[in-house]
This record gives structure tokens, sequence and C-alpha cells, in this order.
């Protein structure tokens, strides 16, 4: 573990000012290590949320008067500052979420790159062009900002899901209020510093720590014109009836139960590997993390005979350490969930293969082994249920048929791979998986910095986060008429 012990001290950001709340704080650890007080941020009240709104609200005019590509340019600018700041900013994430150190690098990558992407939104944020039903009418459509905006993030992604909801927010002329979750307070001040470093007008960009009374009061102000929210379906499905009631935008990306098929015909090291890496990738904590192996009678033995052996060789440990290859989870109830998931499971006459525990010698931080557990049901909680840990299923299934069946047979439909050298059969999951992103032959995670990130079901609402669809949520839409005689 390395010796940085400094204890942050966290601010919010309000119209303009660094400040605190006063009150109530959040404590925050870290997660490789509970001796070491990563971060002291306030815990902020209704009142000072309102009071950011308020400060957004009145800088909304000015920001929507500079021209887009002028916007585009300071977006890129703090793109460039992240770039600048990309390791110490990695290894800050590393010690507030937990994630290994070659991931934080990879997430601070993306967030540039989604920013890059943004920038150029600047220039590109136009309507059509149509022809006229009558005679002697010029008509076309245009984009203007929707006002306010709350960006309401979790903990696991905390520079890449800001940034890419700040970023196209700003692009499209939106004064945005960042609410982070509670758990990663230093890794979103530092966020928005870069933003205010690469000389955004500081009233544009507001930041207000705390958990849900900031979140209520975001989404229930008048003054918020739409609210990007990523985090649990159970609070995106609140967020949504609420923001309902008062007709305010929605954009919601929630939880997964994430399959990866594996066909008799695969390359079954390949899908051992790239189960792996998609499983036990940031701890299993991901969205998209891979949480069944859904494999076609007549492979599944030897599937899973060698995946259980590449996952008892994984280095569990302080993600700052180069050979480690995962990290903790992220704190004590996201352990304490795990491990109830997991005897809740055995209980119910599954077979944990291996892991299904806390690992030995590992240190004082919230570790728990990378698990596989087989004999799961179709219908078992394991089998449908959201864990957000190294836990992953394996489920046998006669066919391509089957497997679909199991595969759809939840309520979330994030992602989904599978394994397969038939193309036919591929093209088959294609069309008939539920699922918004699809990998064929390769993890099935997210994907590109330019492609829409988001999925069917209860796993996303609203226009697509990411690429270019996102400006659907952030601008709404005019059409003009001229008469030209
Ligand atoms: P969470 O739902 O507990 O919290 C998310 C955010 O909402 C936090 O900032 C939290 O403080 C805030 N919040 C909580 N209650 C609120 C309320 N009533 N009103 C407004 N805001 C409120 O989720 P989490 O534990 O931070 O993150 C893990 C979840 O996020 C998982 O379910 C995961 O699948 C999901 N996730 C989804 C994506 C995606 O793009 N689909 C990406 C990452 C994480």
């Amino acid at each position: 573990m390395e010796a940085h012990r400094e204890i942050i001290r966290c601010r919010n950001f309000i119209a303009g000012k660094w400040e605190s709340d006063g009150e109530r704080e959040i404590r925050r650890v870290n997660p490789a290590d509970t001796r070491d007080l990563v971060a002291i941020a306030p815990d902020s009240s209704a009142a000072t949320a309102r009071r950011a709104i308020e400060g957004a609200s009145r800088a909304a005019d000015g920001w929507r008067r500079m021209i887009p590509p002028e916007r585009g340019k300071l977006i890129l600018r703090a793109a460039q500052r992240l770039e600048a700041a990309r390791e110490e900013v990695a290894r800050l994430l590393t010690r507030e979420e937990g994630k290994i150190i070659s991931e934080s690098r990879a997430e601070v990558t993306r967030a540039i790159d989604i920013m890059e992407y943004a920038a150029g939104m600047g220039r590109r944020l136009g309507g059509q062009t149509l022809p006229a039903e009558v005679p002697g009418v010029f008509c076309y459509t245009v984009r203007q900002p929707i006002g306010p905006v709350a960006a309401i993030s979790p903990w696991n992604f905390p520079v890449a899901i800001p940034c890419w909801k700040i970023a196209p927010a700003l692009v499209c002329g939106n004064p945005v209020i960042f609410k982070p979750s509670p758990l990663t307070p230093a890794t979103a001040a530092r966020v928005v510093e870069i933003f205010l470093e690469a000389g955004l007008p500081p009233e544009v960009l507001s930041l207000v720590h705390g958990g849900s009374e900031v979140g209520t009061e975001l989404v229930n102000h008048p003054l918020i014109a739409g609210i990007s929210f990523t985090g649990s379906t159970k609070v995106g499905m609140t967020i949504h009836a609420a923001a309902a009631r008062r007709l305010a935008k929605t954009q919601l990306e929630m939880g997964g139960k994430n399959p990866q098929v594996v066909l008799r015909d695969a390359d079954l090291k390949s899908a051992v590997a790239c189960c792996i890496t998609a499983a036990f990738g940031s701890t299993g904590q991901r969205c998209t993390a891979t949480s069944r192996a859904i494999v076609e009678a007549g492979v599944a033995e030897e599937f899973t005979g060698m995946l259980v052996e590449r996952t008892r060789a994984i280095r569990v440990g302080p993600g700052d350490r180069p050979d480690v290859e995962m990290g903790p989870l992220v704190d004590e109830v996201r352990l304490r969930d795990v491990r109830g998931f997991v005897a809740r499971a055995a209980e119910q006459g599954a077979r944990v293969l291996t892991g299904g525990a806390e690992p030995q010698g590992v240190g004082t931080g919230y570790y728990y082994e990378p698990t596989v557990v087989g004999g799961v049901r179709p219908g078992d909680e394991l089998a449908r249920e959201e864990v957000f840990g190294p836990v992953l299923s394996v489920i046998e299934a006669p066919d391509l048929e089957g497997a679909l069946r199991v595969a759809n047979g939840v309520e979330y439909g994030l992602c989904a791979a599978i394994f397969t050298r038939d193309i036919s059969r591929a093209f088959a999951f294609i069309d008939r998986i539920e699922a918004g992103m699809i990998h064929v032959n390769r993890p099935g995670l997210g994907g590109f910095s330019h492609f829409p990130f988001g999925g069917l079901k209860h796993s996303s609402y609203g226009a697509r986060e990411v690429g270019e669809d996102t400006v659907n949520f952030y601008t709404d839409i005019k059409s003009v008429y001229i008469n030209q005689a």
C-alpha cells in the first residue's frame, strides 16, 4: 500500500464558489485498507441543493448564448486537462473506489475519449432542413438547451460516468448540478476541478455532495429540466415516478444481469478468458458485468472446469499493487450483500465451485473471493437478481433456443455476449436477445466511446447516453416554418 495518507477535505461548489454545508459529514475510507481515511465531505441538506439549483438557473441564459463551438472548445480543454492529470486521477480513483490501477487508468482514458467526442458535438448540434408541404415555405428544425440539468451518478465509475453526463450537457448549453455518490466524493471533486481548471465559467457547473436528500431535491425542484441518472433500478424508478409528476425529462441507466452464452462450437479457451474479464473485472461491480454463463449442453462440463481453474488463479488484493488482478468491494454493505446472495444460493441447493468466502491474509479491506456457482436454476434468486460483486452463475441450456429463454428470462436487458463460430446462430442471437449492447466472441462489456450506451427493459430508460443520441436528452427541438412570400 502506498504511503499517501492525506485526508482530502471536500466541499460543495455552488454558484461559482467552494463552500461547506456545515452540519453532517460523509467519511470515506479506502476499501482496500479501512485504516486509510480518504475523504471527508459534506452530507448536504436539501436547502444547500436548492441554492445550487437557483445558482444554475441564474447561469442558464448566459450559457445558452455562448455559441456551441465555443462551449465545445471548453470541453476539449477539460479533456486535455484530464489527460495531463491522468495518473494522479487514476491513483485517487483506486484509493477511493478500490478498482485496480490499470482499470482506473482505463476509466480515465474512457472519460477523455468521451469528452473529446462530446466537444465535437459543439459543431454538430444541427437540426434538419426538410421539404415543405406547400409552396413558398422554408422549414427546418433547430435544437435548443433544455435548461438546468441534474447529473446523479453512482460510485462504480466515478470519473467516466460524471464526464459522460457533464460534457454533453454543457456542450448542449445546459448548466449542470452534479450529485456524486457519497462513496466517491474526492474523485467527484477532482472531476469538477478539472472542468474549472480548463476555464469553464464557474457558475455553469455545481457540485453538491450528499445522499438521497440532495438527490430528491434535485428530482423534485421545478427549475431542474432534466435528470440524468445512473444507479440502481430501484432508485431509477423512484426518480422517474417523481419526475413524471412534473413532466421533467429523465435519462436512466440502471442495473444489469448480463448473460454470456457459450455454444458448443465456441472457442472455449477464448470464451473462458473473456468470461473471466467480464465477470471479475472491477470486482464484478459493473452494470455490464457478466453474471450468468449460459452454456450449451455438451460443453458445459469442460467450460466450467476451465473457468473454475482460471478463477482460482486470480490474485485478489489492494488495487495499487501491480500484481493484483482484482480489488476489494466498495464497502461493508456491498460485502454483506454479496455474502448473503451466495449463502442463500447454497441453501437453495446451488454448489459453490470456487470462492464463496473472504480471502485470508489480504488486509483490512472489503475483500471477497472471485466466485463461481454451479447448479443454479434459471428461476433462482442468483440467476435473476443483480449481485454487483464477483459472483458468476453457470447455467446449462439444451441449445440456443433454451439459452435465449434463460438469457431473456430476467427483468434486465443491458448487455449480452455470445461465443460461437456459427454466423447464423450469432445473427439469430443478435436478433432475439433482449439487450442494448451485444458482443460476439468478445467480453460482454460496455462499448466504444462514440457508441450509444444503454439497455432495454429495466436497465435503461430515455435517450441513450454517450454517442450522438444523448443530444436527444439534452436538447429540445423546435420546428420552424417561414413564409417566403
Ligand atoms: P444507487 O441507486 O444506490 O445510487 C445512485 C445515485 O443515486 C447516488 O448518487 C445516490 O446517492 C443517488 N440516490 C439514492 N437515492 C436517491 C433518491 N431517492 N433520489 C435521487 N437520488 C438518489 O446506486 P449505486 O449503488 O451508487 O450504484 C450501483 C448501481 O448502479 C447498480 O445497480 C449498477 O448496475 C448501476 N449502474 C448502472 C450503469 C448503467 O450505465 N446502466 C452504470 C453504472 C452503474
